[in-house]
């Protein structure tokens, strides 16, 4: 039994490395991909050696395209199907199955593992069609678990050892772009909320992550909260925001890889010392609010294993936010045990 699941995730794994192959040679060596997805990877500044390196592609827009050169060179719809690299619709009241690309006319970022297998994809629209997602992901399945992989791992897990530090960013296009500007040591979420799983794969390799958010203000309160899940794992937080409107790819695309390093030296905060600061600005001079603000903090500090590093960051917090360190002790004493 156990061998039979392994040896069907062997047939999935080798059925996406064809389609990763196909993909690439779509966009490589075919004239709608040369002129769709070439042009679109060539206005978003990627190079051809960065287009290599992480093998992206091209699927054409046409409904079977990928599905059949599959099928004819002998890969099993078993294993397409299970990978959701094909949709396969049965036809009403007949036998007849249909068949359909479920990346049509998207460019192609192959998902990779630590060890640089396939494990699904991420699939870009190219029109602005606000009713199509922007981006289609890999369904989950025996070898795409969401929640287990960071997009750019296998390309980043030697600098994030040797720099000792590791950037969080949200999208693929962020990871690209920054290897392009020459700083690799990057991995994305996706769009995913951060989770335990794909933090232990940083932990694995550096205590120190610094998490890069869109200046799109959108989703960082909600994003801040994630964060106490990297605390409770020991490690080391700064957190970046970029200007409004602008994220890791779009900065690093309009400015030198030394204006870059010195914008990430100099904006990347403690995430507990940002986060004080924003909680002090949002609850202004409401006591109310500023209540709250004390519990949401202290829940932070409480996620920190060290003892010393509670003690530090309640000194500090007490002068961010002016309240006495007492207070600060006493809502952590009423969190859990935790000896403080
Ligand atoms: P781009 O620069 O190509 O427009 P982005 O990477 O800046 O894209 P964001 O809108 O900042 O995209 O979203 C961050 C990440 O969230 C994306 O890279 C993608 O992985 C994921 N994502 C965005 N929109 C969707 C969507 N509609 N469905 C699923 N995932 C999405
Ligand atoms: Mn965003
Ligand atoms: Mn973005
Ligand atoms: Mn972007």
């Amino acid at each position: 039994e156990e061998k039979e699941k392994s040896s069907e995730r062997e047939s999935m794994y080798l059925v996406s490395e064809f389609a990763q192959s196909y993909f690439q040679k779509t966009l490589k060596n075919s004239e709608l991909g040369k002129a769709i997805g070439g042009t679109y990877f060539k206005e978003r500044g990627f190079t051809k050696e960065t287009i290599d390196k992480f093998k992206l592609g091209y699927s054409l827009d046409q409904w079977d395209a990928f599905t059949k050169e599959a099928l004819g060179a002998g890969y099993q719809l078993e294993y397409l199907e299970k990978t959701g690299l094909t949709i396969v619709k049965e036809k009403e009241g007949s036998d007849d199955k249909r068949m359909f690309d479920r990346f049509k006319g998207r460019v192609m970022f192959p998902i990779h593992s630590m060890s640089g297998r396939v494990l699904g994809f991420g699939g870009r629209i190219l029109t602005s069609d606000k009713k199509a997602a922007k981006y289609l992901n890999s369904p989950e399945s025996d070898i795409y678990h969401k929640s287990k992989v960071l997009y750019g791992i296998y390309h980043a897990k030697q600098a994030i050892a040797k720099q000792d530090n590791c950037f969080l960013v949200e999208g693929y296009t962020d990871v690209i772009q920054f290897h392009q500007s020459g700083i690799e040591n990057v991995v994305a979420s996706s769009g995913t909320a951060l989770t335990p799983d794909q933090i232990r794969l940083i932990n694995r390799l550096t205590k120190n992550i610094t998490v890069l958010f869109d200046g799109d203000a959108a989703g960082l309160r909600a994003s801040l909260r994630g964060i106490d899940l990297i605390l409770e794992q020991g490690m080391n937080v700064k957190v970046c925001t970029f200007p409004e409107g602008q994220d890791p790819d779009s900065y690093a695309r309009a400015n030198s890889e030394e204006d870059l390093v010195s914008f990430l030296e100099e904006n990347a905060t403690d995430f507990i010392r940002f986060k004080a600061s924003l909680l002090v600005k949002d609850a202004q001079n409401d006591p109310i609010k500023k209540a709250d603000t004390i519990r949401e903090i202290v829940n932070s500090i409480f996620k920190i294993p060290d003892r010393i590093q509670r003690e530090i960051y309640v000194q500090e917090c007490s002068r961010i936010m002016d309240i006495s360190e007492d207070v600060l002790y006493n809502t952590l004493a009423q969190l859990g045990n935790k000896e403080v």
